[in-house]
């Protein structure tokens, strides 16, 4: 799987403007943090873009819901889940 190039650090409502496309008047937009080629954040805070959440959506490959849920909390559908089956089970015969 591609590693994503954006983390998403929140959602706000008091910037309206999309910082892709440019359009404004939205209820809210999503706050990017730009991710490096490892996946590690590559920036400060002034870093981060506003996107709304479909070009959120868009530029994470994600759906706009996935989006919007990941944004307002890392409550239920944390992004960060990396449980993995045990590894171990190598049952030798005999
Ligand atoms: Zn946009």
């Amino acid at each position: 799987m591609p590693i994503p190039k954006w983390k998403i650090k929140g959602i706000v409502d008091d910037i309206t403007e999309c910082g892709c496309c440019g359009r404004r008047g939205l209820k809210r937009t999503v706050a990017l943090m730009p991710l490096d080629a490892d996946g590690n954040e590559d920036g400060t805070a002034e870093d981060v873009v506003y996107y709304g959440t479909s070009c959120a959506a868009t530029a994470l490959s994600w759906t706009q819901g996935k989006v919007t849920d990941t944004a307002r909390g890392p409550g239920r559908a944390g992004p960060a889940r990396r449980l993995r089956p045990p590894d171990d089970q190598h049952l030798r015969p005999g």
